[in-house]
């Protein structure tokens, strides 16, 4: 029988929490601060490396948390400089990150959930089912992940790996905070991007937070019907609650959105897809990425020849769409979502 720790991961804790626990062990508030500092500023994985803690504070913290860290099981790389990190989680499910390198950007695609209950057809990560939902320590560990092992700056955070982020919304926003805390690492909110498939719920209480993340809707068609065939999810939140639910969204301030687009062959490459797709960018002001489907093993769909994805781009920007072709980079490392998880027997994601 699996032995449950008594312990907590300290790193599920928002600052307000841990300054609230070490309070109730009669510490001065301010010492969350330097343990925020010890945990996410300088990444340290012990607690003994917290120098400007008393031996009694250690102590306490030794014997009611521990620090939880990533398990790195592979580690990919590919010609064009994306990594793909192939993480296990405790109990076993496996998820994916990807640091993606472009000129000096460097992106990091985080998941949020092993696995996906969402089925879009043509991604890899609803394959297998849905596991669970990642707690805040593992969403930030991935992050942390990287930028201790590279010992470089990340510059921009997608939640768009495995999982749908709206989905596991509290722990989302907790490690959101946590990333963004001045006493955490710092990332400003609009250097992050949401992506979600369309949960309707979500994105308004997104709008919400006071937070100012970029938000990103894996769109993928522009009809209710094909949509319904392609992500079940519209069945329950069709297109047009989605899209007004986005335009709400941008009225709460300072926002921005990107649709993404898979271009998959003969399914939803026709002039017009165009002219919903365009319409649908203009009333969001949203610029519109596209991409290739990328091939999953297992599934039948196939990715549109290179003339046919020009043309799409094409007809976007005469109907004055701000649009850009995103590469489908590291393929040869199936950095396509869920891939690699997938080969490794596990678990997923978005585009
Ligand atoms: S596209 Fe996103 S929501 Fe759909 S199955 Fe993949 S991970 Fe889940």
């Amino acid at each position: 029988m699996a032995v449950v720790s008594p312990k907590k991961d300290i790193k599920d804790l928002a600052f307000d929490e841990l300054k609230a626990e070490l309070l109730a062990f009669g510490e001065p508030g301010f010492r969350a601060g330097q343990i925020f500092s010890w945990l996410y500023r300088k990444g340290k994985a012990t607690f003994g490396e917290f120098s400007d803690i008393s031996m009694g504070l250690k102590e306490k913290l030794e014997t009611n948390y521990f620090i939880g860290r990533m398990d790195v099981a592979e580690r990919r790389r590919s010609a064009d400089g994306t990594e793909k990190f192939l993480f296990r989680l405790p109990d076993g499910p496996l998820i994916e990150t990807v640091l993606i390198p472009s000129g000096k950007r460097r992106t990091v695609c985080l998941s949020t959930q092993a696995g996906c209950k969402f089925a879009c057809v043509f991604c890899a990560s609803g394959l297998d089912g849905f596991k669970r939902n990642l707690s805040p320590s593992e969403i930030t560990g991935q992050v942390l992940f990287l930028r201790d092992t590279l010992d470089r700056e990340l510059t921009n955070l997608v939640f768009m790996g495995m999982g749908e982020p709206l989905d596991n919304f509290d722990n989302l926003e907790k490690a959101v905070r946590i990333m963004n805390a001045r006493e955490g690492m710092e990332v400003a909110a609009r250097r992050m991007t949401i992506s979600t498939c369309g949960l309707v719920p979500g994105i308004e209480r997104l709008a919400e937070l006071d937070l100012q993340m970029n938000l990103s809707l894996s769109l993928h068609a522009v009809t209710d019907r094909l949509r319904d065939k392609l992500m079940p999810v519209n069945r329950k939140y069709p297109l047009e609650k989605v899209v007004e639910a986005c335009e709400a969204y941008l009225k709460s301030g300072g926002r921005m959105m990107t649709l993404e687009y898979i271009l998959i062959k003969d399914v939803n490459d026709s002039r017009n897809d165009v002219e919903g797709l365009a319409g649908i960018a203009r009333r969001l002001r949203a610029k519109v990425n596209i991409m290739a489907y990328n091939p999953v093993a297992g599934l039948d769909y196939a990715a549109p020849d290179e003339p046919a994805l020009r043309a799409f781009i094409q007809w976007l920007k005469e109907r004055k769409v701000h649009v850009t072709r995103r590469q489908s980079m590291g393929t040869e490392i199936s950095a396509a979502c869920g891939q690699l998880a997938g080969r490794a027997k596990s678990a997923g994601r978005h585009s």
